[in-house]
């Protein structure tokens, strides 16, 4: 039996990644659902290469272009944010793979939780702004949820075989990004074409921009404590410039285990379909004996205080990794509109979560209520 995907942002660098491992494997999987927020020309190519039952473009403005671009084919076409949810609910499709960026991945991931599907989790948002509902309905609902990010995935690996054994801690590693090293005087003058050229990884535009400013890092380790239902001081960060130790586990005994690879993202991608299972592909492997060495150092928490952030936000939990989240999501995209420089965003965030008021056990309504709080009130320091 072929695995039903349905991919939620398929569009971007995840979904259209997605959509390589589904076309080298056609025995294996079939596409059930493909969605797109304004990208109508890519959703259109996709829909007719991989005949899905569905596809819904959230600007409403292109519904007419993909309605009728698809006329002659069987697939049915939806528009609007809403209809997001509603395909989300279907029954024909077997896991989701959650790839939309930012907060908007939330509603849908939810519904396809509710309605029992498995999820190959990329949206890390999702987790930081309520990732205590989230796990809780996946555990109600029995819905395994599989990282895609790759360190996530990464512990994910290592933990297979040891749920009766206890984590000391988890190790996320962090390439560093394209500015390791810099400090505030360079780091003032920064664009956003300087920020989007990642040493290692071609990613989308939101996330390049938080691994250069270390935003990535601090989302991840919110995004592991719902995971693997850790405790904030059992997830520290290194930062590994080469990228090829994708995250570590160390257990009581002391013994570390890492999952490693070259940087592509097409591994954990492929991983988080097929599992249980590895399929063989052709993607290039590491060689240890044309390695230049890794290295591992501290991440400079005082020059990247987005990091520091995090982790505060990560400690007083309750609403704060969703304060912290919006006021990012406005930060970054200031920040791609030139309308504020780098250091900016770290600033529009601290303002932010000093600002918005706390709550310590947050109902869903009170995440939406602080979400958009927090975006109106940095949109209002950067007057967008
Ligand atoms: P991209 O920006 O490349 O793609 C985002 C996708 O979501 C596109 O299909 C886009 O549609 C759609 N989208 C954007 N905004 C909305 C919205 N408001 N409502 C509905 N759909 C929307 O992002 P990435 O693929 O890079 O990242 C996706 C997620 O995966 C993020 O949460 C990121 O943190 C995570 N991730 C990404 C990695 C990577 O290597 N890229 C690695 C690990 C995690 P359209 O194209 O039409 O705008």
């Amino acid at each position: 039996m072929k695995k039903r995907i349905a991919i939620f942002g398929s569009t971007g660098s995840i979904g259209t990644q997605a959509l390589d491992v589904v076309a080298a494997n056609p025995d294996k999987f079939e596409v059930e659902i493909l969605t797109a927020r304004s990208n109508d020309k890519l959703l259109v190519q996709q829909a007719k290469k991989f005949h899905p039952n569905a596809v819904v473009i959230v600007d409403e403005s292109r519904y007419t272009a993909v309605k009728d671009a698809l006329s002659s084919t069987h697939v049915k076409v939806f528009g609007g944010e809403k209809a997001l949810d509603e395909v989300a609910a279907f029954d024909t499709y077997d896991m989701m793979l959650a790839a939309i960026v930012g907060f908007a991945g939330l509603k849908s991931t939810l519904t396809a939780i509710e309605s029992g599907k498995a999820i190959a989790l990329a949206n890390k948002e999702t987790l930081v702004v309520a990732g205590d509902i989230v796990m809780q309905k996946a555990v109600e609902k029995r819905v395994p949820v599989i990282p895609v990010d790759s360190e996530h995935s990464a512990i994910f690996q290592c933990l297979l075989g040891e749920t009766r054994n206890k984590i000391e801690k988890v190790i996320l590693t962090a390439s560093g990004g394209p500015f390791l090293g810099k400090k505030p005087n360079f780091l003032v003058n920064v664009k956003k074409e300087h920020a989007l050229q990642h040493p290692n990884w071609s990613m989308g535009a939101k996330i390049s921009v938080d691994s250069a400013s270390l935003m990535n890092k601090g989302l991840e380790m919110i995004e592991a404590r719902w995971l693997f239902n850790l405790q904030p001081e059992q997830i520290q960060v290194i930062v590994h410039p080469e990228s090829i130790i994708h995250s570590m586990v160390q257990f009581e005994d002391g013994s570390i285990k890492a999952q490693m690879g070259l940087p592509d993202m097409k591994l954990p991608i492929q991983y988080a379909l097929a599992f249980p299972h590895r399929i063989p592909n052709t993607l290039p492997r590491y060689d240890f004996t044309r390695s230049a060495g890794l290295h591992f150092e501290q991440p400079d928490i005082k020059t990247f205080r987005n990091l520091a952030l995090a982790g505060e936000a990560l400690h007083r939990a309750g609403n704060m990794p969703c304060i912290l989240n919006a006021a990012n999501e406005i930060a970054v995209y200031g920040f791609l509109r030139n309308r504020i420089g780098f250091l900016d965003m770290m600033e529009i965030v601290e303002r932010t979560m000093d600002k918005i008021s706390f709550i310590q056990h947050p109902s869903l309504e009170e995440y939406f209520e602080s979400d958009a709080a927090a975006r109106n009130f940095a949109a209002s320091l950067i007057h967008i």
